[in-house]
């Protein structure tokens, strides 16, 4: 029973995601229920988000206005708010988090979490801020307890950290060294999810198919093989997993996306540059030729793959021509759905220390160009879908009356008119409308005998 509330807001990347409702897990026997309002909540969590200077920059105004709301609430006699701050800028700013804010209480990396309990019954008694921002021998999910329920659609972490240091990022700092979770421990927590209504898992990790972790046999699995084995469990309709680096795909995965029909035919691979010079100096470790051979080879595999990627624009010394490379390479290839950034100097990393970097107004200029073909590009697939059947997993109530919103195979957002009790379940869809971001379609009844599964190749 809750007795007091917990809101965690949360930024950046799905791992964030999936840390946060394993902090509220963590919390659950303390009595804390999770609440959206943080005006009124008696413990206020600001997972974070370090990637760009942008992401990080948003946690101290956040806690500016937390700050307000939590002495309009002591004012009320409504009690304390703790206020914590998780995540990779409480993991990179140790406690400077204090220096400008000196009113939180709580500061604790990503690797610390499953300490939380720890770290309020200290805050309790000393009453001084805590701070965890230790990369533990244990790896924190050793100590967490089984997740609580997710609704349809969840997040599972099987890897965490990065040793690929590709140069502008700042993960393998702020994440650790890559961990691989051991299969056992992933095939439970993927059964109880199950067990508590999840139909679609999406397995999570920072580079998620460098996966080799202990099987049940004592050997190394792959992702490959995990997919294989998670396939397996009764009840569980669908499978992803992100974010891939095409470095790391092997023949065993690739093997899977032919053979596994619950791998959902839609894959996010970044590409970042379609320079080669760009992605050397990136120290990404592949050519764009190199992409293009695993493309062709997961699509020789699974024809209806879709593609989704990450790109930067702007980084340091990229010319106007380099910058051609990757609006022709987008071009060539074809990405349904993708997210584009502009370069982002991140202290620390090599890139940040690289002369000629690239003026902002010519950043932001390449960004609005690459993001119209993007743009385009999701259009044009969401327009190619109208008339197809598909399998749609409704995972959320709708802003209109009578209406859910579900997901396609190809992670396109769908509203159909459909009855509450439906929420939750996978139903076919015919698609009447492609819109830029979303599709718009009706239900067909059950046992409607319409043509097998079309497809749209993207
Ligand atoms: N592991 C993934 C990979 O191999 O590409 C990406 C992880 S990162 C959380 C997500 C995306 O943020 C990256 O793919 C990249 O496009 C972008 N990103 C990372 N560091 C950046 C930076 N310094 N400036 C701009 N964008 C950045
Ligand atoms: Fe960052 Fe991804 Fe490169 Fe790892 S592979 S350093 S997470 S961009």
């Amino acid at each position: 029973m809750a007795t007091r509330t917990l809101c965690i807001k949360t930024f950046g990347c799905q791992m964030n995601v999936y840390d946060s409702a394993r902090m509220a897990d963590v919390l659950a026997p303390l009595g804390y229920g999770l609440t959206d309002d943080p005006s009124d909540a008696d413990m206020v969590i600001l997972n974070t988000c370090h990637i760009r200077e942008k992401a990080s920059e948003k946690v101290f105004s956040e806690l500016g206005r937390l700050r307000r709301m939590r002495e309009d609430r002591e004012a009320r006699g409504a009690g304390r708010m703790i206020l914590g701050v998780a995540g990779c800028v409480a993991q990179a700013e140790g406690d400077h988090i204090l220096d400008r804010a000196p009113f939180v209480d709580l500061v604790l990396g990503p690797q610390a979490y499953h300490r939380l309990p720890e770290m309020v019954a200290r805050l309790s008694r000393a009453g001084d801020a805590q701070i965890d921002t230790e990369f533990p021998a244990e790896p924190k999910f050793d100590h967490l307890p089984a997740p609580g329920a997710r609704g349809p659609a969840a997040f599972l972490a099987i890897q965490e950290g990065c040793d690929r240091f590709c140069t502008f990022c700042v993960v393998p700092y702020t994440r650790g060294a890559e961990y691989s979770r051991p299969v056992t421990d992933i095939l439970d927590e993927a059964r109880a999810l199950v067990a508590r209504g999840t139909l679609e898992i999406t397995l999570l990790g920072q580079n998620v198919n460098a996966y080799h972790g202990a099987g049940p046999d004592g050997a190394t699995w792959s992702l490959g093989r995990l997919i294989r084995a998670l396939a397996d469990i009764d009840g569980l309709a669908r499978l992803r997993y992100t974010t891939s680096h095409p470095r790391d795909v092997d023949d065993d995965l690739i093997a899977a996306h032919a053979e596994v029909p619950t791998l959902m035919p839609f894959l996010h691979l970044p590409l970042q540059s379609g320079a080669d010079r760009v992605l050397k100096a990136m120290n990404r470790g592949h050519t764009l030729a190199d992409f293009r051979r695993v493309v062709a080879r997961l699509r020789d595999a699974r024809p209806d793959l879709a593609l989704s990627s990450d790109f930067i624009v702007g980084f340091p010394g990229e010319t106007d021509r380099e910058f051609q490379d990757t609006l022709d390479a987008v071009d060539d290839i074809g990405f349904i759905q993708a997210y584009s950034f502009k370069y982002s100097a991140r202290p620390g990393t090599p890139a940040a220390a690289l002369p000629a970097q690239v003026p902002e107004p010519v950043k932001a200029e390449r960004l609005a160009r690459l993001q119209d073909l993007l743009n385009a590009q999701q259009v044009a697939f969401n327009r190619r879908c109208e008339g197809l059947d598909m399998d749609v997993l409704l995972d959320r109530i709708g802003k209109h009356p009578g209406q859910l919103v579900g997901r396609s195979p190809f992670m396109q957002p769908v509203h159909v008119m459909a009855p509450a009790p439906l929420q939750g379940t996978i139903q076919r869809v015919r698609i009447d409308q492609g819109q830029p971001n979303s599709l718009a379609g009706r239900l067909l009844p059950a046992e409607d005998d319409h043509p097998p599964a079309e497809r749209a190749t993207a």
